[in-house]
């Protein structure tokens, strides 16, 4: 390691971009490497409207991944995953877990706004999905929640309906990774009457990761 890397990890500064950078090529095993890839993709038409590509964001160690549906306007602006109300009403959800946006790493089933914030489509969801699979091997996550039926169809590959989805461990893959459903955070805000239930899903988060 050269000294100038010795000094940026002393100060806990990450290099590993820096690598990548110097290396003159994109290194795909790592965040960073994908995150470029993701800027630079053209794979589905959402390319053509998007304004920025909304990766995801937190800690790239964290051990709790959550996966929502796809950026909306004001995700598509800033280019962070919930950043407008919806995400107002996730960093609650998230303070009532005793957790912040420092603690876990938050992205999105698809990348790309769909325009007028349709639902994605199947063509959408499977151009994107090999970056889903990427980030969550690579940040390895010990519990994946997943935000409403969007995310919960792409991971579970279900049409269940949230009903029959929330409440009830599920794993990734063929992994011991568990993953929980949970109500969408814009959904909370359409049906406010439904918020009292993110309490159970709360309790059953906290029964799983209790001490990890
Ligand atoms: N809804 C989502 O599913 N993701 C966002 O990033 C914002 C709103």
């Amino acid at each position: 390691m050269s000294r100038k890397h010795e000094l940026l990890n002393l100060m806990n500064i990450d290099t590993s971009w820096i690598k990548n950078m110097s290396d003159g090529k994109i290194n795909l095993s790592n965040l960073y490497g994908l995150e470029l890839e993701a800027k630079n993709c053209h794979a589905c038409a959402l390319s053509k409207t998007r304004n920025n590509v909304v990766f995801g964001k937190g800690n790239q160690n964290a051990k709790i991944l959550i996966i929502g549906e796809a950026p909306g306007k004001d995700e598509d602006s800033s280019g962070e995953p919930f950043v407008g109300r919806a995400g107002k009403l996730l960093n609650e959800i998230l303070f009532s877990m005793k957790l912040s946006r420092d603690n876990v790493y938050i992205t999105n089933t698809i990348k790309c706004r769909p325009p007028e914030n349709r639902n994605p489509n199947s063509d959408e969801i499977n151009s994107c999905s090999r970056f889903l699979d990427r980030q969550i091997s690579l940040i390895s996550p010990n519990i994946i929640i997943l935000l409403g039926k969007v995310a919960a169809e792409r991971l579970m590959n279900t049409s269940e309906p949230m009903s029959s989805l929330r409440g009830k461990v599920h794993f990734y893959k063929n992994t011991d990774i568990p993953m929980l459903v949970f109500y969408h955070p814009a959904y909370l805000l359409r049906s406010p009457s439904e918020k009292s239930k993110v309490w159970d899903d709360i309790l059953l988060m906290k029964s799983i990761t209790h001490g990890s």
